[in-house]
């Protein structure tokens, strides 16, 4: 690529979209365009550089205008109406209707003519049968079939996933595919409803420190297993792939696997603190277990994920609670 060619990031205000246009700016691409449908001051990093847009991307219409002069350029969809376990188990409708973003955007990728489309995708595709217990087989990409996906948004994500590939076979538009495992980082969402595990726990912490009662809530019992993939680690993977010529949907996570128990244990470390354990077993909790099987990236890419967590949640904890003491300083709150 040339770095005066024109790169597009949908879901630019977006956890992962904000900081993959942070990347490519100082990896000194100077045509990248942001587009996301929140308003700005709600984006979780606006860069000044790049080519801001705000854009409901369902609408066929501003897909078009989202990729106008990206012919010889590329595009990273990264939009999606989606969140942790508490927002995909209750919306999975919301989530199903990402597939007119999905659909409009390859569409306009195509009619742009563009060189290399890039699509996240999920560990959510995954057959939930192999995912029942907490003593995990890493799951490797050919476990998606036969296919009973996590529902909404699991299956959305692999509709998604065939359309890229039948865009492939019959338009010859180049795409690549990311199963993302679990990403985390700063300038995410730790709060509201939609934030995942890590997040969530580095708040619950954070709040339970400042109110002084330590006492922390779990949702499930805390055995389920999971690993949790460091943002740069994430945003590494994709430009390699995207890179590549790889032309299957390819697993993007860590594979250092931990209880949520653990995950508490080093968040509690970070902190300096011990809290006392309330498990919710009717919260949503998602599969008992699930990990990355790395043997394909390793193959193709010669390269996995492999930030430890400890080093990732001390950086994600220090966000967090600078976020939390700007917005709530060190009173009592009721943030969920
Ligand atoms: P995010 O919610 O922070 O970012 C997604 C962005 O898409 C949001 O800013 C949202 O406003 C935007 N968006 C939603 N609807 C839109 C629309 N109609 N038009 C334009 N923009 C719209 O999520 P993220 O964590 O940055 O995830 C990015 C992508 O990676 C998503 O597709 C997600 O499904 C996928 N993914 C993420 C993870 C993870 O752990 N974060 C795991 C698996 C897959």
């Amino acid at each position: 690529m040339k770095k005066d060619q024109l790169i597009v990031v949908a879901g630019g205000g977006g956890f992962i979209g904000g900081h993959l246009v942070g990347d490519l700016l100082r990896r000194g691409f100077t045509q990248v365009r942001s587009v996301d449908i929140k308003p700005f001051d709600e984006w979780y990093q606006v860069h000044e550089s790049s080519d801001n847009l705000q854009l409901d991307l369902r609408l066929k219409d501003n897909c078009v205008r989202a990729c106008d002069g990206a012919g010889a350029g590329e595009i990273y969809q990264l939009a999606a109406d989606m969140g942790g376990m508490g927002f995909i188990e209750n919306n999975k409708a919301l989530c199903m209707l990402s597939v007119l973003i999905n659909t409009h955007m390859i569409m306009a990728a195509r009619d742009a003519g563009v060189t290399r489309y890039f699509y996240s995708s999920s560990a959510c595709v995954y057959n939930q049968d192999k995912q029942t217990s907490e003593d995990v087989v890493a799951l490797k990409e050919a476990d998606a079939y036969p296919a009973d996906a996590e529902d909404g948004y699991g299956w959305e994500k692999l509709f998604s996933e065939r359309m890229c590939r039948h865009f492939t076979e019959d338009y010859g538009l180049i795409c690549r595919v990311a199963r993302f495992h679990n990403v985390y980082g700063p300038d995410g969402t730790w709060e509201g409803g939609r934030e995942k595990a890590p997040a969530a726990i580095c708040r619950k912490v954070i709040e339970a420190k400042a109110a002084g009662t330590h006492e922390i809530e779990i949702w499930g019992d805390g055995k389920q297993t999971r690993s949790f993939m460091w943002i740069d680690d994430c945003l590494k993977g994709v430009d390699m792939l995207m890179h590549s010529e790889v032309e299957v949907p390819l697993n993007l996570g860590s594979n250092e696997l931990v209880t949520i128990n653990q995950l508490v244990d080093i968040v509690e470390e970070i902190a300096g603190i011990t809290l006392k354990r309330r498990y919710n077993l009717d919260a949503p909790k998602g599969v008992n277990g699930r990990n990355s099987d790395n043997t394909l990236i390793k193959q193709y890419l010669g390269w996995e994920p492999d930030t430890r967590l400890r080093d990732g949640m001390a950086r994600t904890y220090a966000w967090i609670h600078d976020e939390y003491m700007a917005r709530y300083g060190t009173g009592v709150t009721t943030a969920s």
